[in-house]
């Protein structure tokens, strides 16, 4: 029997099979973007109002929240593996989860709410 959840598994177990150097596209972040938003979030998740890849010092990924209650997403250009790129969007979703429905955009309780949904779907959520 088809189901989304056993699919994705699927997807995220060759995922972690791969490994090495992953450089994101903007292509890349939209579609995996819609695969979390859809997973993890039901759906409730704008599309990011911009998204830029850059060389960053001192984090993967930023999520920065607009009056308008949309984000910004910047992502560093460069990751060890694709696992840790679809990590870090995702953990970057949940501030934008953050912006839109809690009172603060931070790696407290309502950030840490989600690990378990995040473990359940064979992803890692960490700070
Ligand atoms: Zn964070």
């Amino acid at each position: 029997m088809y189901s989304k959840n056993s699919h994705f598994l699927k997807t995220i177990e060759k995922v972690h099979q791969s490994d090495g150097c992953y450089r994101p596209t903007k292509y890349a972040v939209t579609r995996w973007f819609n695969i979390l938003n859809d997973v993890l979030f039901s759906n409730s998740l704008d599309k990011f109002k911009t998204v830029t890849i850059k060389q960053m010092k001192r984090a993967w990924g930023e999520c920065r929240g607009n009056d308008d209650q949309s984000c910004d997403l910047i992502l560093h250009n460069r990751f060890n593996n694709k696992s840790e790129f679809i990590e870090v969007l995702g953990h970057e979703m949940v501030h934008h989860y953050q912006w839109l429905f809690e009172e603060d955009m931070d790696h407290g309780n309502t950030f840490f709410a989600w690990k378990k949904l995040f473990n359940k779907n064979n992803l890692e959520l960490s700070k």
